[in-house]
């Protein structure tokens, strides 16, 4: 039986900035891999008496994703300090922005897919606020013993908070997918799951089909990736409806509840009914933050074009839906896409190199596109090939070698002795060879049997080891063989 019921979903979203500095002193941001305490300073440890500064390139960076999710940037804002005790926080309070955010009222617009990749319909989820704060420290728990890493501590976070317009799980991480995609293609975050730069808290509720009121949600926090963001989701949303079926009816309050990764549940954190309070007031130490229209607009004048745009051009270039994806996914590879085409003005050889050659040669050595050449060297590996030094074929020998031993074409073409042979008088007498060794197919082609001359084309690139340019081949030998 399924009851009538529609699933709502909000998230919040932090994503930590990829500035220099922290959000308010001057310490390194990129600490991951870092000795624990060794990129901290009295300031981002909350010593009394030091003051914070807000790092104007986190302030553009948060203007710049706002703009990108179409939020409308209030002419001013501030910062609050958010109190709650925690031994990763060193302040007592984190930094953060309560009743003037940096930017309100945005909307998203994502793709949801079918599993072989094609857009099946688009979506749309509201964008309520977006806000800037400070990130707290690490713990790691040994035993009874607690270790604090304070070099996360003052990391810039963009908080991004929805509207309640999500209706599923698979909706919920399309949307997180493209706002990952956002960040990326912005600079704004390198979003890297992996060492916590983006990471979600979830809220759930169910009602009747038809209804429009909102019933108490049971919120998951801290999320990590759009797996556990998936399945903690789905879990919750069976669990929900179990409920219902079971009370007649939704939760009787908010709940708070963790997800368990290794246990793939739910479990419940705090129940109650009244929000915690975190006893928000005006951070005093930092005057409030101004834009004019004037900022805004140069900001907004420099925005690089969004993902799902670019997505749209690579289809109008001739890419199926599933390439275009895979490029703006990866923006190394629509880098190198966008070299090799700019080049060559050939699409499909475009997408044939980088997609289909580059990107399968990296996956079966399992490597990352990371690890593999970058435009300059793929630009140069097309020019060998464009210039007759090397035959197509031998190109992609040598883009395999590339992304085995990371040199460059050129390199790798002497060493592997892949030279084409393309000097006319070398051709000429492999021609002349094979018209002798030939008299056969010769008679067959001069009696109107066109497709006789690739047996002779043939017996010439085998002779060469297949160095000859066949292009060059083909010409001489038709040129013989009408005289
Ligand atoms: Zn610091
Ligand atoms: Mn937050």
């Amino acid at each position: 039986m399924t009851l009538p019921l529609e699933t709502i979903i909000g998230l919040e979203v932090h994503a930590q900035m990829s500035t220099r500095t922290k959000m308010f002193c001057g310490c390194d941001n990129d600490a991951f891999g870092k000795a624990a305490n060794t990129t901290i300073c009295p300031i981002c440890t909350g010593h009394p008496g030091t003051l914070p500064t807000p790092n104007e390139e986190a302030i553009r960076t948060a203007i710049r994703t706002s703009l990108a999710l179409g939020c409308t940037i209030r002419k001013e804002c501030h910062f609050d300090r958010k109190h709650y005790f925690y031994p990763d926080l060193p302040y007592g309070f984190q930094i953060s922005q309560y009743d003037f955010p940096l930017a309100e009222h945005g909307e998203l617009k994502f793709d949801i897919h079918n599993h072989s990749g094609n857009i099946l319909h688009e979506s749309t989820c509201r964008i309520t606020r977006l806000h800037m704060e400070n990130d707290a420290g690490k713990l790691t728990h040994r035993g009874s013993t607690t270790l604090c890493d304070y070099n996360r501590a003052g990391t810039p976070l963009m908080e991004i908070v929805t509207e309640p317009d999500l209706r599923s799980a698979q909706e919920a991480v399309a949307f997180a997918q493209e706002l990952r995609r956002i960040l990326i293609a912005l600079d704004a975050s390198q979003a890297d799951m992996f060492k916590g730069m983006m990471r979600f808290d979830a809220s759930i509720s169910l009602r009747e089909n038809g209804t429009e009121k909102l019933n108490p949600r049971s919120e998951i926090k801290n999320l990590n990736s759009f797996k556990s963001l998936e399945k903690a989701l789905q879990y919750e949303e069976k669990r929900l409806v179990a409920l219902w079926k079971e009370c007649k009816g939704p939760l009787p309050h908010n709940i708070t509840v963790g997800w368990l990764d290794d246990e793939e549940k739910t479990k419940i954190l705090r129940e109650k009914e009244e929000a915690q309070d975190y006893r928000y007031f005006p951070e005093p130490d930092i005057p409030p933050l101004y834009f004019s229209q004037k900022d805004i607009d140069e900001i907004k004048s420099r925005l690089p074009s969004l993902p799902r745009e670019r997505q749209q051009q690579y289809i109008s270039l001739g890419l199926n839906e599933k390439q275009a994806q895979q490029l703006i996914d990866q923006p190394k590879l629509c880098v190198m896409f966008d070299a090799v085409y700019k080049k060559t003005n050939d699409a499909k050889r475009a997408a044939s190199l980088v997609l289909t050659q580059l990107l399968g040669f990296l996956n079966t050595q399992e490597k990352s596109v990371h690890d593999g050449p970058d435009a300059t060297a793929l630009l140069e590996l097309i020019e060998q090939i464009d210039n007759g030094t090397i035959s197509a074929h031998a190109g992609k020998e040598v883009l395999e070698a590339m992304t085995q031993t990371g040199k460059s074409a050129s390199v790798l073409i002497e060493e592997k002795g892949l030279r084409q042979i393309s000097d006319d008088r070398i051709i000429d007498d492999l021609v002349q060879k094979a018209i002798q060794e030939n008299p056969k197919a010769v008679g067959a082609y001069k009696n109107g049997k066109k497709q006789a001359l690739g047996a002779i084309v043939g017996w010439v690139m085998k002779k060469s080891k297949g160095q000859a340019n066949p292009e060059k081949v083909n010409a001489i030998l038709k040129k013989e063989l009408q005289q």
